[in-house]
């Protein structure tokens, strides 16, 4: 695909990812704006997410992102990333099925392909590497390389889980030849934490129970638990891989209340669990080793349903009760 071909003369560009946006819905969607800007000036180009994490203040567009999304007219241009569209904010929605061309850019292998043109490539780390490999690199500069880096960092856990390639260091390397200071970037945008969501997080790790033979564990945080702590679903990011870090863990989930019997959850795993397969079933989706889903219902009757679906896909792949 070549993205400027396929914006060639058109006057309206629109850009989105999903909703709670992450470090590389953030970092792709602002790393593919200012491209665009750059190599198209003539065009107006809109970025519409719900408002991300104050970490990511420091890249250049953050404060062009329109979480309002109030505009009608058509887009001739509108593009999907790091999502399928129905994970969109739902203003975006409106607008995108208006649009005379979709472009959907995605590394889910839960993504099966969606709008007009796509661009769904799973061996991907993250949406941000495709983002590098689909712009010309005479239009790179310092901020477009920092954008696309926290988009790596954040979904390969800094180069660290599985889907770090040879090439995602190869990437990594190119873009620090631009001088950010990505130490710093690091520090701020992935390790650091507030006191209170250290607080919170000692909170999850304390009340987390493990199951299945201890190979599964589980924490919940409610509604009135992150009220107590004045907490966000934003405050929340990277609390499931502490989870993970146990010792003998293969399959980490954590849970936030959304609303009245309504969670949001997150699954980690090593090898033994398919994670994507459990969320998919759920509604959600994701990656093998990193997945989400929506789920309605008591804590437990979330958590009994879950372990079916583990005990199944640890059960194929010779996992725990397989053996
Ligand atoms: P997290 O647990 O950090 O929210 O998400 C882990 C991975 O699963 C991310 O790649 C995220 O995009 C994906 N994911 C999380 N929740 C959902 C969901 O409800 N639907 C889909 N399709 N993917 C999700
Ligand atoms: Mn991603």
């Amino acid at each position: 695909m070549n993205i400027l071909q396929e914006c060639q003369g058109v006057s309206r560009i629109a850009i989105t990812g999903h909703v709670r946006p992450d470090g590389d819905c953030v970092g792709s969607c602002l790393a593919l704006y200012q491209y665009l800007q750059k190599r198209l000036p003539q065009a107006q180009v809109r970025v519409y997410l719900e408002q991300p994490a104050e970490t990511f203040a420091q890249i250049k567009g953050y404060d062009q992102i329109d979480s309002q999304c109030e505009d009608t007219e058509p887009y001739d241009v509108f593009f999907v990333l790091d999502s399928i569209p129905e994970r969109m904010m739902e203003p975006a929605k409106k607008l995108y099925d208006k649009a005379l061309k979709t472009i959907n850019i995605d590394h889910h292998i839960s993504n099966t392909g969606a709008g007009d043109i796509f661009w769904v490539v799973p061996d991907a780390s993250s949406t941000a590497e495709l983002i590098y490999e689909l712009i010309d690199k005479s239009a790179m500069d310092a901020d477009m390389a920092m954008a696309i880096y926290i988009g790596i960092i954040h979904d390969t856990g800094v180069f660290q889980y599985s889907n770090t390639s040879p090439k995602t260091m190869e990437i990594g390397a190119e873009l620090i030849r631009y001088g950010f200071d990505f130490p710093r970037l690091i520090l701020e945008t992935f390790y650091q934490r507030t006191y209170v969501q250290s607080q919170v997080l000692g909170r999850v790790l304390l009340e987390s129970i493990r199951f299945m033979d201890g190979s599964c564990i589980v924490s919940c945080l409610d509604r009135k638990t992150m009220d107590f702590y004045n907490v966000n679903n934003k405050d929340l990011d990277g609390i499931v891989n502490h989870l993970r870090n146990i010792e003998g863990i293969h399959c980490a989930i954590f849970m936030y209340q959304t609303d009245v019997l309504e969670y949001k959850v997150s699954l980690r795993s090593d090898e033994w669990v398919d994670v994507s397969k459990v969320a998919a079933f759920f509604g959600g989706g994701g990656h093998k080793r990193a997945a989400g889903c929506i789920m309605r219902g008591t804590f437990h009757d979330c958590v009994n349903n879950l372990s079916l679906h583990i005990k199944e896909e640890m059960e194929k792949t010779g996992g725990s009760d397989g053996r």
